[in-house]
């Protein structure tokens, strides 16, 4: 076991403080994520948005001992060690380098094959999938999901322990100097190259640079595996004295593949190796996972799987699940949906999302044994018992012989099955109402079943929101603003039609200023789901002022009339009741202007117990460059006017006139915090920065018949859509009920099916639309993209005249969101 001394001397730190010898089990980086406070070592690693120091007190606290920082005392200068007495406390230079120093070491304890993974696509597929295929003869750790970075790798590889035979470790890197981190870490003594393409080229000078870069990790490995049709890399690898075993579909190589054709829904590949030719069916048909696959193949030939075995390996691989998803499911419940991974660590991650959706009160797990963790039994399910209490899981379903023989480790309530299908025949829906279930199992337990008897009926349209989209797009702007700038996220409409408390629960997490939403009601409904930032509401009518009071939510108030009425039945109590007034300056929807304020501000001093916590202006125009001088005219009437405000109130205010497209056009006039709305979903209102953003919303439906018609006939209402050929047309489920507009009628809109755009074809129906699919292989069932990335909302609502936020905001209710993260 390690000693906190010989922490300190392999991360090369110096002890302020020793109090007590504890075990270092869990190496914590993100207090929101402590699980087990004893065993627990706290980095605080400062980053770009946050700083580790900040969470000290409260993890101390909740009883964390052990704490790794880079300054002596806090930011009053009261020292580290005076404040955390019972603490141990070291001193380093740098967190990260010395979480990454610290899994270097124990990294270095192990001597086991290591497979390192990197290249623009495919590690983590490509490492799930050699999981899979090693697994009969290895017990094998790897990467959880896609922890391939500065701070994931230490943490996966810290996962190591002694009855490991086998590791499997991706590295994914976006700048120059990344990966020479990552190679002590990992130390990989066989290499896996998947490819080069364009991701994260804008970190470096060339993709040739890239590519060395990325070959770093290789430096020292036995052998690299990899694809010697990839030019660029091939070149590079060649440069290099690196021992090699390749494959290729153009050239000879160690694994020359002749051919490959598709039959159903298989590849057959013919390849020659050691001089035999061989035949190999790859259950996929895609081009991305037939690479996938070939890589695997090629290292389990380096490995000498025989070719029987490979075949029959392969026959039982499947699909990986990229995502975490969380599903609308039966009696209000939702459901995450995590049936692929089931080992210790992406169990703590799952239960990690579990306790940061604080929306369903109620918290329940569907959990099946845990297979090939390394760990002897009684430790392993004494670790989950722990983990899934310490996460405030109420609902406990074990299913598999082992975790029922562990049931005395769980909590009384918790109930146990020797099997899905045990589970399944005792199944009532009424046994689960409102409540948040994650449904965790290997693969042999087919828990997809048990996801399948939760699910509603589904209209086959939904909405899918992509929540890491969502964090990179207020990273994005984050990093726009000045470090002491507020910022207030609009999640009014339903959030931009994303979905109100799912959003709001992210934000805040990621520790937003504040929330505003237009009327009382949505505010009400972020609290009844456990929001509780500060929320402005923008548009409250009296009769709500009692509401907002009880839910302690702020209203905007735009008028002396509304001012009055809020003042009328003021309780009279001693509480501060917070307010922000709206300043008109140009848009002329709501708002005081000057003229007001003689009758304003002696009104609010008759109220003492009234504080404006802000004042803000909304530009009119701050998309189009067209107005930029009017933006700035209103930004300077509002920097004057709010003076007054002030000066008038005697105190100071939180003053804010920026909206995303002002953010990204006045930096400079940020002041005290911004209001981000429609930029954070993904679409950048002044077009000059689409690019940085990742698109959030993509709107499915499926297609519901395919049939021909010939020339000469009509198709829809009013006959309006006009066969001017033989055609095939598919009929879609999606029509202006489900807020797909009405203008998309004939020929104006699009879908995309498989791949190709397929025009609207007559009249959009109220649940219908049918699309002209001819010369294309579209069957019942297929899947129907209406915006997305391919097909992007800006796009489509410039077709029809409209802007992108009136797009997603219609999207009906009806529609089934779906959330997930990569
Ligand atoms: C909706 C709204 C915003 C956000 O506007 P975006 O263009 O979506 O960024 C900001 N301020 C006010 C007052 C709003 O109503």
């Amino acid at each position: 076991m390690l000693t906190f001394q010989q922490l300190a001397s392999v991360t090369h730190g110096k002890v302020l403080q020793f109090v007590q010898a504890l075990p270092i089990i869990h190496l914590l980086t993100d207090s929101r994520k402590l699980s087990q406070p004893a065993g627990t070592v706290f980095f605080a690693i400062r980053g770009k948005y946050n700083d580790g120091h900040k969470y000290i007190a409260a993890l101390y606290g909740q009883g964390v001992r052990q704490f790794i920082v880079e300054k002596e005392q806090d930011e009053t200068g009261r020292t580290y060690s005076e404040c955390y007495p019972d603490a141990n406390l070291l001193l380093v230079t740098d967190c990260l380098g010395a979480l990454q120093q610290l899994a270097a070491w124990h990294r270095a304890q192990f001597s086991i094959p290591v497979i390192g993974i990197t290249g623009s696509n495919g590690k983590t597929i490509v490492k799930e999938w050699l999981a899979q295929l090693l697994s009969p003869d290895e017990l094998v750790v790897k990467s959880p999901r896609s922890y391939n970075s500065q701070l994931g790798v230490p943490l996966s590889v810290w996962q190591l322990n002694s009855n490991h035979t086998l590791a499997i470790f991706e590295a994914g890197i976006s700048l120059p100097g990344e990966m020479e981190k990552l190679q002590p870490i990992i130390q990989p003594t066989i290499g896996i190259f998947t490819n080069i393409g364009t991701a994260h080229d804008e970190g470096f000078t060339s993709r040739q640079q890239k590519v060395q870069e990325k070959l770093k990790l290789f430096t020292k490995v036995d052998v690299l595996i990899y694809c010697t049709d990839h030019e660029l890399l091939h070149h590079e690898v060649q440069a290099q004295p690196i021992k090699t075993f390749t494959w290729s579909r153009q050239h000879k190589a160690d694994v020359t593949v002749t051919a490959t054709t598709t039959a159903g829904h298989k590849t057959i590949v013919v390849y020659t190796y050691k001089g035999e030719k061989q035949r190999l069916a790859i259950p996929f048909t895609d081009e991305a996972s037939v690479e996938n696959a070939l890589h695997c193949l090629a290292a389990l030939l380096y490995r000498n799987v025989p070719f029987a075995e490979i075949q029959d390996r392969l026959d039982r691989l499947h699909p990986v699940a990229m995502r975490l998803e969380m599903k609308e499911a039966i009696n209000g419940c939702y459901l995450i949906d995590d049936t692929y991974n089931n080992d210790l660590a992406g169990l703590a991650i799952a239960l990690d999302l579990l306790a940061n959706q604080p929306q369903r009160v109620r918290h329940t797990i569907i959990l099946s044994d845990l297979l090939e963790s390394g760990l002897p039994e009684e430790a392993l399910y004494g670790q989950v018992a722990a983990l899934i209490k310490n996460h405030g899981v109420e609902k406990v379903i074990g299913i598999g012989p082992t975790i029922s023989h562990h049931k005395t480790k769980f909590s009384d309530a918790a109930v146990f099955y020797s099997s899905t299908a045990d589970f399944l025949a005792q199944f009532k829906t009424d046994d689960f109402r409102n409540e948040l279930i994650l449904v965790k199992g290997a693969r042999v337990f087919e828990f997809e079943r048990i996801v399948h008897a939760f699910q509603q009926k589904v209209h086959g349209t939904v909405l899918e929101v992509n929540l890491d989209a969502l964090v990179h797009n207020l990273n994005y702007y984050r990093s726009k603003l000045a470090p002491d700038t507020k910022l207030m996220v609009m999640v009014k409409a339903f959030a931009y039609g994303s979905g109100s408390f799912e959003v709001a629960n992210l934000l805040q997490f990621h520790r937003v200023d504040y929330l505003a939403v237009a009327y009382a009601d949505e505010g009400v409904m972020l609290r009844e789901n456990g929001i509780t930032l500060p929320v402005m509401v923008m548009n409250p009518s009296p009769d709500s002022f009692a509401k907002l009071r009880q839910h302690n939510l702020e209203p905007e108030i735009y008028s002396l009339e509304l001012l009055e009425q809020y003042l009328k039945d003021l309780p009279s109590d001693t509480l501060r009741h917070r307010i922000h007034l709206k300043l008109d300056t140009g848009m002329h929807r709501l708002g005081f202007t000057s003229e007001d304020f003689d009758a304003l501000f002696p009104l609010l001093q008759q109220h003492p117990q009234i504080q404006v916590i802000s004042t803000f202006t909304h530009l009119a125009g701050a998309d189009e460059a067209l107005h930029n001088d009017f933006s700035l005219m209103q930004i300077q009437n509002f920097k004057s006017m709010a003076a007054e405000v002030e000066v008038r109130l005697g105190y100071k205010v939180i003053k804010h006139a920026l909206n995303s497209a002002g953010i990204v056009r006045f930096p400079e006039h940020q002041l005290d915090m911004v209001r981000l709305g429609i930029g954070l979903y993904g679409v950048e209102a002044t077009g000059s920065e689409q690019e940085a953003l990742k698109p959030v919303s993509t709107l499915k439906t499926t297609v519901s018949q395919v049939k021909s018609i010939v020339k000469g006939e009509t198709v829809g209402y009013s006959r309006k859509g006009i066969a001017d050929s033989d055609k095939i047309i598919a009929t879609i489920a999606i029509g202006y009920a489900d807020g797909y507009d009405r203008r998309f009628s004939n020929g104006a809109g699009m879908v995309i099916i498989n791949g190709k755009r397929c025009p609207i074809i007559g009249n959009v129906c109220m649940d219908m639309c049918m699309v002209d699919v001819t010369g294309l292989d579209v069957k019942a069932g297929d899947e129907a993209i209406v915006f997305g990335s391919k097909l992007t909302l800006t796009e489509m609502a410039s077709r029809i005249g409209t802007i992108p936020y009136e797009l997603l905001t219609n999207v009906s209710s009806r529609v089934k969101r779906i959330f997930f993260s990569e």
